[in-house]
């Protein structure tokens, strides 16, 4: 029986030539990431269990990217960089973007040029970004979205602190192959849908533990006409439906990515075999699917944004590791150009390169000429408030986050997850939906199908490539 990618990165990284779902191996890590949140914890287990005067396995395979209380004047949320910082040092890792405006209490003063600060924002896309993902490695990070990286043809999955303690002091790791579920899209993607649509439809309809401990590997015609950007979206919600990964086949768009980016040249391309077995085989004609939302509070509350269309929304958000890419800025600016959001409109970049390439680009995704407005301008022009890179709102986070929800309010959102208290207030309701509904709908103030403005297709230009 032939394998699949999952297994196939697997079996190699087990030294071993093939492997079966459900079988437990141990597996070499690649690269190890961590951030603010979980990087204390994380690193508080590896000196226990490894002693005080411990040493990392490789310092050059641990990345630390703090990324999530960043702005805020919460002293332990300012703890937590400072642990980070000395744990940098002691052991010399050498892949650490240090949020260097934070220095001493209070809210700090957010970088004043994205492109000058070693600060990078929401790990997810800071770790693409930086050279850190490569097809046919293994990637694990303390985020269960992690598995945003699969969309680069790797498996990259999250793991608890305690797992990562211990990648800390032996790169390995104890895993169980997962089994992998085929998603298979026909058809080109339309000019009013973005991945988002495909993942809420594929959540709706397997639930949210639909994948539970499963690879998802997304393919065809319609996954090849995405973007790599529109990709990662896919994979980082596979956690949504209780995946272990998501994953991508590897073509130009990657291969040119990761070539201009990666910051090692020893990886390979993994492809299934063409007897690999699947668990099971899902599929959709991207011609008959809609722009879909997700009701609070369930990824897996799914309903097209037509059939919400009287749903009153008090704010819209864009942004987070899902939906604060350079592409989902332009799929928003596209719609808001020359328009006015009528409901507050936060507006947050993945991360500083996002949001230097808003600064840099025009509407079509090309560094824009002299007297053009770029991105920025046509958010901004359009009433939006934009804020500094990085998790912000997406998590909720302390009450003087940007964006928070801290009342019993009705958000849409182009984040990941609408779980009660997720944005904040416990009692707010958060619609998901992609960066296209998202911004018809700041026009409008009610859930809005962007079939409404969308009639042609979106350039993204060079956006989010090399
Ligand atoms: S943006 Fe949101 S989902 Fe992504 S890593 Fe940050 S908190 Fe998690």
């Amino acid at each position: 029986m032939g394998q699949t990618i999952t297994e196939k990165i697997l079996a190699k990284h087990a030294g071993r030539g093939t492997v079966q779902a459900g079988e437990n191996i141990w597996v070499h890590i690649d690269v190890l990431m961590t951030h603010d949140v979980c990087g204390p914890g994380t690193i508080g287990v590896f000196k226990e269990q490894f002693g005080a005067n411990a040493r990392v396995w490789d310092p050059d395979r641990v990345v630390i990217i703090p990324d999530h209380y960043i702005f805020t004047a919460d002293s332990k949320a300012h703890r937590n960089v400072d642990i980070l910082r000395t744990f940098v040092k002691e052991q010399g890792i050498r892949y650490y973007y240090d949020p260097d405006f934070i220095q001493g209490e209070g809210m700090p003063n957010p970088y004043k040029d994205p492109t000058r600060t070693k600060y990078k924002g929401v790990c997810h896309k800071a770790l693409p970004e930086e050279g850190h993902v490569r097809p046919g490695e293994i990637l694990l990070g303390t985020d269960s979205h992690t598995c945003t990286a699969g969309a680069f043809g790797q498996f990259a999955t999250g793991i608890g602190n305690t797992d990562a303690g211990f990648v800390l002091g032996t790169g390995k790791l104890w895993l169980k192959v997962p089994a992998t579920m085929k998603f298979v899209f026909h058809g080109q993607i339309p000019p009013y849908l973005t991945a988002k649509d495909l993942i809420l439809a594929v959540i709706g309809e397997i639930s949210v533990s639909g994948a539970t401990y499963k690879a998802m590997y997304f393919a065809g015609e319609g996954i090849a006409s995405l973007t790599l950007e529109d990709r990662m979206t896919l994979t980082n919600m596979a956690i949504e439906a209780g995946g272990k990964n998501g994953v991508c086949d590897v073509d130009e768009k990657t291969l040119q990515y990761v070539r201009h980016r990666s910051n090692r040249p020893d990886w390979e391309v993994v492809t299934n075999d063409p007897d690999a077995a699947f668990a099971s085989v899902h599929e959709w004609d991207l011609a008959k699917l809609e722009p879909l939302v997700a009701k609070p509070h369930s990824p897996d509350n799914k309903d097209t944004a037509r059939n919400c269309r009287d749903v009153r929304i008090d704010r819209a958000y864009i942004g987070s590791c899902t939906g604060g890419k350079i592409t989902d800025m332009i799929f928003a600016a596209a719609i808001l150009s020359g328009r006015q959001v009528c409901v507050p409109t936060f507006v947050v970049p993945g991360s500083t390169e996002v949001h230097s390439d808003m600064l840099r680009l025009n509407l079509h995704g090309e560094p824009k000429a002299a007297g053009e407005k770029s991105i920025m301008d046509v958010l901004k022009d359009a009433g939006c408030n934009v804020g500094p890179s990085g998790c912000a709102a997406c998590l909720g986070g302390p009450a003087d986050t940007f964006g928070r929800l801290n009342e019993p309010i009705t958000c849409i959102s182009t984040t990941n997850r609408n779980f009660p208290g997720r944005m904040g207030h416990r009692d707010a309701g958060v619609y998901l939906a992609s960066p296209l509904t998202v911004a018809a709908s700041a026009l409008t103030g009610r859930i809005t199908d962007p079939r409404d403005y969308v009639t042609e297709p979106i350039a993204t230009g060079t956006a989010g490539l090399v």
